[in-house]
């Protein structure tokens, strides 16, 4: 597979023809970024695309932390990796990847990690062509342009994150959780943007996670905020993506600081909001 399957998601021909069937639900604005290259008669292949299904692309990352997170409980050693290096190395290589591919790659992976104190960028870099290390590259520009639900800040988030989707050892409790969101620190009073066009379909207040907000697209797409100070929109109201939906805070048991804990689902299934969320800007 490899590169052959990154065929169909190419930027070739003149400048600023984009060819294939790309599912692009967001702005273009990182492939254009490379029609210099493409005009200028330039030939190669360039993807910038993720090809797996959002499901798969979750399932390998979820994997990965709950190899690093048994790991920790076992070995008080804890190594972590970056969600868009592992998704861009797995499509840069194996292209339109199922799960069920990729978990044997990821388990060798991992056990190098381990035998030989490397971080996940050491294995990987080991393991590609160089044309594969060019997709790769341009995927973790791109971040695979799959980002289908806008930022909940008007601010580039990225590297603030202190809690990515996945398993990992409760800051609670000490114990192996699955943790279904990402957690944006921030100051209490925030304004949060919603990411999608919809419907508010639930808030309210849990004892453990807060003030919390649900807004439902028609697409199969959920949105959840928690741990708000304030929730500014009711239920069956209809929001806009990018409108301010709540403020951020504090709220509830299970939080050790202000933070956002942004959660998605697609068709009622938890999907990694870090891969289908604009961070803010780049
Ligand atoms: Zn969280």
């Amino acid at each position: 597979m490899g590169i052959f399957s990154l065929a169909q998601n190419v930027v070739s021909g003149s400048a600023g023809i984009i060819s294939g069937s790309l599912d692009l639900h967001s702005s273009l604005t990182d492939l254009q970024a490379f029609g210099g290259m493409a005009g200028s008669g330039f030939s190669a292949y360039v993807g910038s695309t993720y090809l797996a299904t959002d499901d798969d692309l979750t399932q390998a990352d979820l994997h990965y932390t709950e190899l690093e997170t048994d790991y920790e409980i076992s070995n008080s050693v804890q190594f972590t990796h970056d969600p868009y290096e592992l998704a861009a190395f797995l499509t840069a290589v194996y292209g339109d990847f199922t799960y069920d591919d990729v978990q044997d790659v990821l388990n060798q992976i991992f056990e190098q990690q381990t035998a030989e104190s490397k971080t996940f960028t050491e294995v990987i870099s080991g393991m590609m062509t160089d044309d594969q290390y060019g997709v790769y590259e341009l995927l973790l520009y791109s971040k695979g342009n799959r980002q289908y639900i806008a930022s909940p800040f008007d601010f580039n988030w990225q590297s603030d994150i202190s809690s990515y989707y996945g398993y990992r050892v409760s800051p609670i409790t000490g114990a192996k959780e699955l943790h279904n969101g990402i957690d944006i620190p921030v100051p209490v009073g925030t304004d949060v943007h919603s990411g999608i066009d919809g419907v508010v379909s639930d808030t309210g207040w849990n004892d453990n996670y807060g003030n919390y907000i649900i807004i439902d697209n028609s697409d199969g797409i959920s949105v959840k905020y928690e741990h708000c100070d304030e929730i500014l929109a009711a239920v069956g109201q209809k929001v806009k993506s990018g409108e301010v939906v709540a403020k951020s805070g504090d709220s509830g048991a299970d939080t050790t600081g202000a933070h956002l804990h942004m959660e998605a689902k697609e068709n009622g299934k938890y999907i990694n909001p870090l891969y289908f969320t604009l961070n803010g800007g780049n």
